[in-house]
């Protein structure tokens, strides 16, 4: 027997006030983030205003709060995971913590090289990491690539932050995809070899060596300079007047690339306000936000970066699927081990 007319009316009426009532139950995002609270919040409250969905934000160092996800379960309150750096993005979902999404918005504002290949995480600013000399006494020709570094005639002393650092484990990770095991640890050896002094410190603390003598050549990210730029401190602007920033491998691949970035968690309750978060933050007012306000680098290709961060200059930036990470991360960290990068 056909359903009445009526019948089908009534569902075509019911459904979309169904529908429409589950959104607005499910108009709330919990977050988790890395990121700084002031680094993120105007954003979170532009996302509010322009969609309605209310937002709870926790903030913590990217590993506590793997853990705290990885603790919680599926009792997590947690809907989305925003953090900085591939690899621990990657470690996010090693661990089990997030669900794979698929997004046409996603998969148009951000390249494919800066997405993970499952839809577990969507990269949201793209970083470089880069290498810093000294003016008055460093030939910049000697030290254009990663692979110089590790010459054994350098001459030069290279700072360099401890290989427990995140950063140092993806771009380790980064030459492993590039050049595989053998010549990766090679190079790493090599490194080593040319350290001024043992790892220690953060990214401006290498920059700041430099300016002090202490070491030649520092390896850091470009926002940290660029905060040195910013500065009205006069002795951060002595650094920025000591000590330059050299792009990597123009002539070749281009520079090491990384990421911050988000994915939407296992336990994730609300999953469409959370789709709707990361479709915002990959969007043009986000987008300029990050480059204006964090000095990083849009991912989306339609967003063209401002302030200090386009003073900076136009780079080549290497297109490695940062996907590959992941396949090298473990090995990366062993490898350096072996180097002697502690
Ligand atoms: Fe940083």
């Amino acid at each position: 027997m056909k359903p009445s007319i009526f019948l089908t009316l009534f569902a075509l009426m019911i459904v979309p006030a169904l529908a429409s009532t589950a959104t607005s139950h499910a108009a709330e995002v919990n977050i988790y983030s890395a990121r700084q609270e002031h680094l993120i919040k105007p954003l979170l409250d532009t996302f509010t205003q322009q969609t309605g969905i209310r937002y709870r934000l926790l903030t913590g160092k990217g590993p506590a709060l793997l853990e705290r996800l990885k603790n919680e379960g599926r009792n997590s309150p947690a809907d989305v995971l925003i953090t900085v750096d591939v690899g621990n993005l990657v470690a996010a979902k090693q661990a089990g913590v997030l669900q794979p999404v698929s997004s046409q918005i996603l998969d148009h504002n951000i390249p494919s090289h800066y997405r993970d290949d499952d839809g577990f995480w969507y990269g949201l600013s793209a970083r470089s990491r880069v290498i810093f000399y000294a003016k008055d006494r460093v030939d910049p020709a000697r030290v254009d690539t990663w692979e110089k570094l590790a010459e054994p005639a350098l001459g030069y002393r290279v700072c360099v932050r401890s290989s427990s650092n995140i950063y140092n484990q993806s771009l380790m990770a980064a030459m492993i995809a590039h050049h595989g095991e053998e010549k990766a640890l090679d190079w790493a050896f090599g490194l080593v070899k040319n350290f001024g002094r043992k790892p220690q410190d953060n990214d401006t603390g290498q920059i700041r060596a430099v300016a002090a003598g202490e070491c030649d050549v520092a390896i850091a990210n470009t926002y940290y300079y660029a905060r040195l730029m910013a500065s009205a401190d006069p002795a951060d602007q002595q650094v920025v007047e000591k000590v330059a920033l050299l792009w990597p491998n123009q002539a070749g691949r281009g520079t090491h690339m990384n990421l911050s970035g988000a994915g939407i968690a296992r336990s994730a309750k609300h999953v469409d306000a959370a789709l709707a978060l990361i479709e915002f933050l990959s969007g043009e007012t986000a987008q300029a936000f990050y480059s204006a306000q964090n000095n990083e680098y849009p991912v989306n290709p339609a967003v063209p970066s401002s302030g200090i961060v386009s003073e900076m200059g136009d780079f080549k930036a290497d297109t490695l699927n940062l996907s590959d990470i992941e396949k090298h991360s473990s090995q990366a960290i062993r490898l350096m081990d072996r180097a002697g990068w502690r």
